[in-house]
Protein backbone atom coordinates (compact mmCIF):
# COMPACT_ATOMS: atom_id res chain seq x y z
CA UNK A 1 0.00 0.00 0.00
CA UNK A 2 0.99 3.77 -0.71
CA UNK A 3 1.32 5.78 2.46
CA UNK A 4 -1.76 8.44 1.58
CA UNK A 5 -0.56 10.51 5.19
CA UNK A 6 0.27 14.09 4.23
CA UNK A 7 0.17 13.40 0.73
CA UNK A 8 -2.10 16.19 -0.93
CA UNK A 9 -4.23 16.08 -3.74
CA UNK A 10 -5.86 18.39 -6.02
CA UNK A 11 -9.64 18.22 -6.86
CA UNK A 12 -11.10 20.03 -9.50
CA UNK A 13 -14.66 20.55 -9.32
CA UNK A 14 -15.32 19.92 -5.66
CA UNK A 15 -17.67 22.22 -5.14
CA UNK A 16 -21.05 19.40 -5.44
CA UNK A 17 -20.48 15.11 -6.74
CA UNK A 18 -17.91 13.07 -7.14
CA UNK A 19 -15.39 15.64 -6.32
CA UNK A 20 -16.56 16.72 -3.13
CA UNK A 21 -17.11 12.74 -2.21
CA UNK A 22 -13.31 12.58 -3.59
CA UNK A 23 -12.36 15.06 -1.40
CA UNK A 24 -14.15 13.90 2.24
CA UNK A 25 -12.81 10.02 0.97
CA UNK A 26 -9.07 11.02 0.84
CA UNK A 27 -8.79 13.19 3.46
CA UNK A 28 -10.15 10.64 5.77
CA UNK A 29 -7.26 8.61 4.31
CA UNK A 30 -4.72 11.82 5.50
CA UNK A 31 -4.71 13.52 2.33
CA UNK A 32 -4.47 17.23 2.59
CA UNK A 33 -6.62 18.27 -0.22
CA UNK A 34 -7.26 21.72 -2.56
CA UNK A 35 -10.79 22.14 -3.39
CA UNK A 36 -10.60 23.64 -6.83
CA UNK A 37 -14.50 25.30 -8.26
CA UNK A 38 -16.36 28.33 -8.92
CA UNK A 39 -18.75 28.27 -6.34
CA UNK A 40 -16.52 29.53 -3.73
CA UNK A 41 -19.24 29.13 -1.00
CA UNK A 42 -19.27 25.43 -1.54
CA UNK A 43 -15.73 24.48 -1.35
CA UNK A 44 -14.82 26.74 2.14
CA UNK A 45 -17.86 25.30 3.51
CA UNK A 46 -16.55 21.69 2.79
CA UNK A 47 -12.09 23.23 3.42
CA UNK A 48 -14.05 24.34 7.34
CA UNK A 49 -15.88 20.55 7.47
CA UNK A 50 -12.56 18.58 6.73
CA UNK A 51 -10.65 20.65 9.22
CA UNK A 52 -6.47 21.00 9.07
CA UNK A 53 -5.20 20.26 5.90
CA UNK A 54 -8.09 21.41 3.71
CA UNK A 55 -8.16 24.25 1.46
CA UNK A 56 -11.09 25.92 -0.72
CA UNK A 57 -9.27 27.89 -4.22
CA UNK A 58 -11.72 29.56 -6.39
CA UNK A 59 -10.56 28.22 -9.51
CA UNK A 60 -12.53 28.22 -13.46
CA UNK A 61 -10.33 25.67 -15.93
CA UNK A 62 -11.39 27.77 -18.46
CA UNK A 63 -9.58 30.33 -17.09
CA UNK A 64 -5.81 29.08 -17.38
CA UNK A 65 -4.74 32.22 -14.61
CA UNK A 66 -7.26 31.46 -11.82
CA UNK A 67 -5.78 27.78 -12.48
CA UNK A 68 -1.90 28.65 -12.38
CA UNK A 69 -2.50 30.93 -9.25
CA UNK A 70 -4.28 28.04 -8.03
CA UNK A 71 -0.89 25.97 -8.15
CA UNK A 72 0.88 29.01 -6.63
CA UNK A 73 -0.92 28.67 -3.42
CA UNK A 74 -0.51 24.47 -3.52
CA UNK A 75 3.19 24.91 -3.70
CA UNK A 76 3.40 27.47 -1.20
CA UNK A 77 0.63 26.39 1.88
CA UNK A 78 0.96 22.67 1.00
CA UNK A 79 4.11 22.14 -0.74
CA UNK A 80 2.94 20.78 -3.85
CA UNK A 81 0.78 18.18 -5.46
CA UNK A 82 0.80 14.55 -5.46
CA UNK A 83 -2.44 14.05 -6.99
CA UNK A 84 -4.64 15.62 -9.26
CA UNK A 85 -8.19 14.65 -9.99
CA UNK A 86 -9.60 15.93 -12.96
CA UNK A 87 -12.77 15.90 -12.35
CA UNK A 88 -14.64 19.34 -13.23
CA UNK A 89 -17.53 18.53 -15.81
CA UNK A 90 -20.92 19.72 -17.09
CA UNK A 91 -22.77 17.20 -19.32
CA UNK A 92 -25.41 19.55 -21.68
CA UNK A 93 -27.14 16.79 -23.26
CA UNK A 94 -29.69 17.28 -26.21
CA UNK A 95 -30.48 16.70 -30.01
CA UNK A 96 -27.40 18.36 -32.11
CA UNK A 97 -28.90 21.68 -33.23
CA UNK A 98 -27.38 25.77 -33.72
CA UNK A 99 -29.35 26.02 -30.81
CA UNK A 100 -27.00 23.90 -28.39
CA UNK A 101 -23.75 25.58 -30.07
CA UNK A 102 -22.64 27.13 -26.36
CA UNK A 103 -23.54 24.32 -24.57
CA UNK A 104 -20.80 22.18 -26.98
CA UNK A 105 -18.13 24.90 -26.54
CA UNK A 106 -18.58 24.86 -22.78
CA UNK A 107 -18.62 21.20 -22.70
CA UNK A 108 -15.41 20.98 -24.75
CA UNK A 109 -13.61 23.98 -22.41
CA UNK A 110 -14.54 22.48 -19.15
CA UNK A 111 -14.67 18.70 -19.68
CA UNK A 112 -11.24 18.17 -22.63
CA UNK A 113 -9.51 21.63 -22.23
CA UNK A 114 -9.96 22.62 -18.18
CA UNK A 115 -8.48 18.80 -17.44
CA UNK A 116 -6.03 19.34 -20.16
CA UNK A 117 -4.86 22.81 -18.71
CA UNK A 118 -5.22 21.80 -14.88
CA UNK A 119 -2.54 18.89 -15.91
CA UNK A 120 0.25 21.09 -18.00
CA UNK A 121 -0.02 23.68 -15.12
CA UNK A 122 0.43 21.21 -12.21
CA UNK A 123 2.95 18.55 -13.82
CA UNK A 124 6.05 19.84 -12.50
CA UNK A 125 4.73 19.45 -9.14
CA UNK A 126 2.98 16.02 -10.10
CA UNK A 127 6.36 14.76 -11.33
CA UNK A 128 8.29 15.66 -8.15
CA UNK A 129 8.35 12.83 -6.11
CA UNK A 130 6.06 10.28 -7.97
CA UNK A 131 2.31 11.38 -8.79
CA UNK A 132 -1.12 10.37 -9.77
CA UNK A 133 -3.41 11.60 -11.94
CA UNK A 134 -6.87 10.77 -11.97
CA UNK A 135 -8.93 11.45 -15.23
CA UNK A 136 -12.67 11.37 -14.35
CA UNK A 137 -14.42 10.22 -17.76
CA UNK A 138 -17.35 8.36 -18.24
CA UNK A 139 -19.44 5.45 -19.89
CA UNK A 140 -20.06 8.06 -22.83
CA UNK A 141 -16.10 7.90 -23.35
CA UNK A 142 -16.81 4.25 -24.45
CA UNK A 143 -20.13 4.53 -26.19
CA UNK A 144 -22.29 7.09 -28.11
CA UNK A 145 -25.35 7.55 -28.01
CA UNK A 146 -28.33 9.95 -29.67
CA UNK A 147 -28.24 12.87 -28.17
CA UNK A 148 -25.15 12.61 -26.29
CA UNK A 149 -22.94 13.38 -29.54
CA UNK A 150 -20.84 16.16 -27.98
CA UNK A 151 -20.47 14.95 -24.56
CA UNK A 152 -19.35 12.22 -25.38
CA UNK A 153 -16.87 13.22 -27.59
CA UNK A 154 -15.16 14.77 -24.68
CA UNK A 155 -15.16 11.83 -22.80
CA UNK A 156 -14.01 9.87 -25.47
CA UNK A 157 -11.20 12.50 -26.37
CA UNK A 158 -9.73 12.60 -22.97
CA UNK A 159 -9.55 8.73 -22.89
CA UNK A 160 -7.21 9.28 -25.92
CA UNK A 161 -5.45 11.87 -24.36
CA UNK A 162 -5.00 9.78 -20.74
CA UNK A 163 -3.71 7.06 -22.53
CA UNK A 164 -0.60 9.10 -24.65
CA UNK A 165 -0.02 10.67 -21.17
CA UNK A 166 -0.07 7.22 -19.49
CA UNK A 167 2.97 6.28 -21.87
CA UNK A 168 4.86 9.31 -21.72
CA UNK A 169 4.95 9.86 -17.96
CA UNK A 170 5.35 6.73 -16.61
CA UNK A 171 6.41 5.73 -13.88
CA UNK A 172 6.60 9.02 -12.27
CA UNK A 173 3.08 9.80 -12.84
CA UNK A 174 0.18 7.24 -12.41
CA UNK A 175 -2.61 7.83 -15.17
CA UNK A 176 -6.39 6.53 -14.24
CA UNK A 177 -9.02 6.81 -15.67
CA UNK A 178 -12.51 6.45 -14.17
CA UNK A 179 -15.46 5.95 -15.91
CA UNK A 180 -19.07 6.28 -14.26
CA UNK A 181 -22.33 5.49 -15.33
CA UNK A 182 -25.14 7.00 -14.12
CA UNK A 183 -24.10 8.96 -10.67
CA UNK A 184 -26.35 10.25 -8.18
CA UNK A 185 -25.20 13.96 -8.48
CA UNK A 186 -26.22 17.13 -9.79
CA UNK A 187 -24.79 17.00 -13.28
CA UNK A 188 -28.15 16.58 -15.32
CA UNK A 189 -29.91 19.86 -13.40
CA UNK A 190 -27.19 22.28 -16.05
CA UNK A 191 -28.81 20.91 -19.00
CA UNK A 192 -30.40 23.87 -20.89
CA UNK A 193 -32.50 21.52 -23.14
CA UNK A 194 -35.55 21.18 -21.13
CA UNK A 195 -37.29 18.37 -22.70
CA UNK A 196 -33.45 16.51 -22.28
CA UNK A 197 -33.24 17.80 -18.97
CA UNK A 198 -36.71 16.62 -18.01
CA UNK A 199 -35.94 12.48 -19.52
CA UNK A 200 -32.86 12.49 -18.38
CA UNK A 201 -33.40 13.61 -14.66
CA UNK A 202 -35.68 10.54 -14.67
CA UNK A 203 -33.11 8.59 -14.83
CA UNK A 204 -30.67 10.45 -12.23
CA UNK A 205 -33.60 10.56 -9.65
CA UNK A 206 -33.70 6.71 -8.98
CA UNK A 207 -29.95 6.51 -9.36
CA UNK A 208 -28.61 4.19 -7.06
CA UNK A 209 -24.40 4.46 -7.59
CA UNK A 210 -23.45 7.26 -4.94
CA UNK A 211 -20.65 9.97 -5.22
CA UNK A 212 -18.99 8.21 -1.93
CA UNK A 213 -19.20 4.61 -3.60
CA UNK A 214 -16.87 6.42 -7.00
CA UNK A 215 -14.86 8.04 -4.28
CA UNK A 216 -14.10 5.08 -2.42
CA UNK A 217 -13.07 3.63 -5.82
CA UNK A 218 -10.60 6.41 -6.35
CA UNK A 219 -9.19 6.16 -2.87
CA UNK A 220 -8.34 2.45 -3.81
CA UNK A 221 -6.55 2.80 -6.48
CA UNK A 222 -4.56 5.46 -4.94
CA UNK A 223 -3.87 3.66 -2.28
CA UNK A 224 -2.27 0.71 -4.34
CA UNK A 225 1.67 0.43 -4.58
CA UNK A 226 3.68 1.89 -6.54
CA UNK A 227 5.12 -0.45 -8.30
CA UNK A 228 1.16 -1.27 -9.32
CA UNK A 229 -1.02 0.92 -11.87
CA UNK A 230 -4.35 0.60 -12.43
CA UNK A 231 -5.05 2.60 -15.55
CA UNK A 232 -8.73 2.26 -16.17
CA UNK A 233 -11.87 1.57 -14.30
CA UNK A 234 -15.07 1.44 -15.99
CA UNK A 235 -18.37 1.19 -13.37
CA UNK A 236 -22.17 1.27 -14.19
CA UNK A 237 -25.27 0.34 -11.67
CA UNK A 238 -25.55 -3.17 -12.24
CA UNK A 239 -29.07 -2.63 -13.74
CA UNK A 240 -27.34 0.12 -16.42
CA UNK A 241 -27.80 -1.54 -19.82
CA UNK A 242 -25.38 0.79 -22.31
P1 LIG B 1 -21.61 17.85 -10.44
O1 LIG B 1 -22.40 18.76 -11.32
O2 LIG B 1 -22.07 17.63 -9.06
O3 LIG B 1 -20.09 18.33 -10.38
C1 LIG B 1 -19.45 19.02 -11.41
C2 LIG B 1 -18.35 19.83 -10.80
O4 LIG B 1 -17.63 20.47 -11.85
C3 LIG B 1 -18.86 20.91 -9.87
O5 LIG B 1 -18.11 20.87 -8.68
C4 LIG B 1 -18.59 22.19 -10.62
O6 LIG B 1 -18.22 23.23 -9.70
C5 LIG B 1 -17.39 21.79 -11.46
N1 LIG B 1 -17.20 22.67 -12.61
C6 LIG B 1 -18.03 22.86 -13.65
N2 LIG B 1 -17.52 23.79 -14.47
C7 LIG B 1 -16.34 24.19 -13.92
C8 LIG B 1 -15.34 25.11 -14.29
N3 LIG B 1 -15.45 25.86 -15.41
N4 LIG B 1 -14.25 25.26 -13.50
C9 LIG B 1 -14.15 24.54 -12.37
N5 LIG B 1 -15.06 23.64 -11.96
C10 LIG B 1 -16.13 23.47 -12.74
O7 LIG B 1 -21.53 16.48 -11.24
P2 LIG B 1 -20.67 15.14 -11.02
O8 LIG B 1 -20.07 15.07 -9.69
O9 LIG B 1 -21.53 14.04 -11.48
O10 LIG B 1 -19.54 15.33 -12.14
C11 LIG B 1 -18.16 15.20 -11.89
C12 LIG B 1 -17.51 14.53 -13.08
O11 LIG B 1 -18.00 13.21 -13.20
C13 LIG B 1 -17.78 15.22 -14.43
O12 LIG B 1 -16.59 15.24 -15.17
C14 LIG B 1 -18.79 14.29 -15.09
O13 LIG B 1 -18.73 14.37 -16.49
C15 LIG B 1 -18.33 12.96 -14.55
N6 LIG B 1 -19.34 11.88 -14.63
C16 LIG B 1 -20.47 11.96 -13.90
C17 LIG B 1 -21.43 10.97 -14.01
C18 LIG B 1 -22.74 11.03 -13.29
O14 LIG B 1 -23.64 10.24 -13.65
N7 LIG B 1 -22.91 11.86 -12.28
C19 LIG B 1 -21.21 9.80 -14.87
C20 LIG B 1 -19.96 9.82 -15.57
C21 LIG B 1 -19.06 10.82 -15.44
P3 LIG B 1 -18.61 24.78 -9.83
O15 LIG B 1 -19.93 24.85 -10.55
O16 LIG B 1 -18.68 25.23 -8.41
O17 LIG B 1 -17.47 25.41 -10.57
Amino acid sequence: MTDTTGRVAVITGASSGIGAATARALAAEGYRVALLARRADRIQALADELGDGAIAIEADVTDRDSVVAAATRVQSELGGVDVLVNNAGTMLLGPFSSQQRADYRAMVEVNLLGAITATEVFLDQLKDGGGDLINISSVAGRTARAGNGVYAATKWAMNGWSESLRQELLPDVRVTLIEPGVVDTELPTHITHEETRAAVQKGYDTAKVKPEEVAEIIAFVLARPRHLAIHEVLLRPADQLG
